[in-house]
């Protein structure tokens, strides 16, 4: 069997690796049109940072360590331009531009994707540089050398996680994102605390407004003219606003893809052309959550991906298909942790899935032993069957498991309940008796069984002026801050005061607030006994901070 590769970096290696682990006699050509092979690209933005010093870290393995470990032919610099697949070739153009045909039983294209390219003047200044190549991470870091500003195009993860190491450099950065808040995929109250960590770090970010142009200077920064008329100076440019999937030789030769050039495949990688498999940044998947098809461009389900195939295609009797991914991303911005799996608001609102949010406002550990860092949750669920349909997290440590833990139990089909049932592992440096994550399957449980009735930050303003809102706060912590309206009855006092606040509200609703939900709740349970119909803010103020 002879397998024809395209792409020789996440996808392209991992299928021709799992391939080659499962049949030693197979030719297995692998065509990289860039330089490198097998190059971490998902380190790319800590060696512009610094955090990786050598560049040469970066690459993996080589045409010629591949050869000897995994008797692969890498062929770098040399890029498939065509494909035949009546006759089952593919036509290549090397390193000086001669073309050349080569036959395949099967071919695997993970080409992967191209950073987008606005339509902005002055795009093509040699100070501006995308971040997906080796190369460009060397140039970027060059010009970091020696710059004191620095623009980031685009505030997604590429974008951030470039903004984070230039300014550890020192660089005055600034992020200009086209969308309302950085990171789309991420809701506004965990997005908005990204926004405050990037601000920590000295990054300035300008959202809901776009590059307008770039002038470039022969000596000193480019200007970067905003659409709300700023103009930045820039001694480098990083581009990082969307990508394009490298697919158009294909789409050409017939391989069915979306209107963007996205590659359709079903549940086994396949194409619609017989013996063409596709994966990674280039194809769209079925999401596991809403069902929405779109690409999921990150670097487990590529991998995963790259074996799955080669699973199908050679030992069919014990492949799984590839799963539905969830989307589960997680970076790092100074000292924070933000991580997200599942869908978010938006998708959740543009798919018709009933569905009720929480939030909540843990520490990582117990607060009586020194160094606790403070967290917020969020979870999403079925209002039905308590289904969890998305989670998303920022804070300091700990982060990262409570997330992943939430993962595993969307793709275990649990409920939010059921996260009461996990036994984790505690002892006070890593957690507490009552661990973030079975938190919210008790706060979950209140809610579904009625006991608990959430109200949100974003209902604040159609309360109108003649709503109820109680703090139950005490009144320092009140004074520092509470919603417009807002009247302070604090937890202690407010027993007593049931009966009155009855008198007072009649058959109104109170909006209860405190700082994470905890104590209001306690506060709800009060009232109701006292024949109040009482609503919770999830996750008390600081959600409100986080989200205004
Ligand atoms: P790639 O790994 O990009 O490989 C595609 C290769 O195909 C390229 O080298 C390209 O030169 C080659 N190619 C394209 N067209 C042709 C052709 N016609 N002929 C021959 N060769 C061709 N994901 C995470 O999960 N976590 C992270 O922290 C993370 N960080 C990232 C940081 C950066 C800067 C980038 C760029 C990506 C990051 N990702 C991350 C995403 C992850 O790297 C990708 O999802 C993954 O690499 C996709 O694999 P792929 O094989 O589809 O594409």
């Amino acid at each position: 069997m002879k397998f024809v590769v395209v792409g020789g970096v996440a996808g392209g290696l991992s299928f021709a690796a799992r391939a080659r682990r499962l049949d030693e006699t197979a030719e297995i050509v692998v065509f990289e049109k860039g330089p490198y092979p097998s190059f971490s690209n998902c380190g790319l933005p800590y060696y512009v940072g610094g955090d990786i010093p050598d560049r040469e870290t970066l690459l993996l393995n080589t045409p010629e360590t591949l050869h000897s470990k995994l008797n692969l032919d890498v062929r770098v610099n040399h890029e498939v331009t065509g494909v035949d697949a009546k006759a089952k070739t593919v036509t290549v153009t090397g390193p000086d531009g001669s073309k050349t045909t080569e036959s395949y039983d099967v071919l695997v294209l993970s080409p992967g994707a191209t950073a987008a390219r606005p339509p902005i003047p002055g795009l093509d200044s040699p100070k501006v540089h995308a971040l997906r190549t080796v190369d460009d991470a060397t140039r970027l870091g060059e010009l970091a050398g020696d710059a004191q500003t620095a623009v980031v195009i685009g505030g997604g993860f590429i974008g951030i996680e470039a903004a984070e190491g230039l300014a550890k450099r020192g660089i005055q950065t600034t992020i200009v994102e086209g969308s309302a808040h950085v990171m789309p995929p991420l809701d506004k109250e965990v997005a908005n605390m990204v926004t405050g960590a990037l601000g920590s770090l000295g990054v300035q970010v300008v959202a809901a407004t776009q590059v307008k142009s770039i002038a470039p200077a022969a000596d000193g920064p480019d200007l970067v003219t905003l659409s709300d008329g700023q103009e930045i100076p820039a001694d480098l440019v990083v581009l990082s606003a969307g990508v394009k999937p490298a697919t158009a030789a294909f789409v050409e030769a017939g391989i069915e893809a979306d209107e963007r050039g996205y590659i359709k495949i079903d549940e086994h990688g396949r194409t619609n052309l017989p013996d063409v498999y596709a994966l990674g940044d280039a194809v769209t998947q079925e999401t596991a959550v809403t069902g929405a098809v779109r690409p999921v461009a990150l670097a487990g389900p590529t991998n995963r991906a790259g074996r799955l195939i080669a699973d199908f295609i050679l030992d069919p009797e014990n492949a799984r298909p590839l799963p539905k991914p969830l989307g589960t991303s997680i970076f790092r911005v100074g000292q924070m942790t933000a991580a997200m799996t599942g869908a978010n608001r938006a998708e959740l609102e543009a798919s018709d899935i009933d569905f009720v949010t929480i939030h909540t406002h843990p520490t990582d550990h117990g607060t009586f032993l020194p160094g606790a860092q403070p967290m917020q949750l969020l979870m999403h669920f079925d209002a039905k069957t308590g289904k969890i349909l998305g989670a998303q997290g920022i804070g300091g440590n700990g982060v990262d498991k409570r997330i992943d833990v939430i993962a595993t139990a969307i793709r275990a089909g649990l409920a939010a309940p059921d996260l009461i049932d996990l036994d984790l592992a505690y002892s006070p440096p890593y957690s507490s008796a009552k661990d973030p994550v079975n938190f919210l399957g008790y706060v979950a449980d209140n809610v579904l069984s009625g006991r608990l009735e959430p109200w949100y930050p974003w209902e604040f303003e159609e309360l109108g002026e003649d709503a109820v809102l109680i703090d139950v706060r005490n009144h320092p912590e009140f004074n520092a801050g509470h919603l417009r309206g807002a009247e302070c009855i604090p937890l202690g006092e407010l027993r007593e005061q049931a009966a009155e606040v009855k008198t007072k509200v009649g058959e109104k609703t109170v909006y209860l607030s405190d700082d994470t939900g905890a104590n209001a709740w306690i506060g709800a349970g009060i009232l109701t006994a006292a024949g109040v119909s009482a609503k919770v803010l999830s996750g008390g103020v600081n959600t409100v901070f986080a989200y205004y």
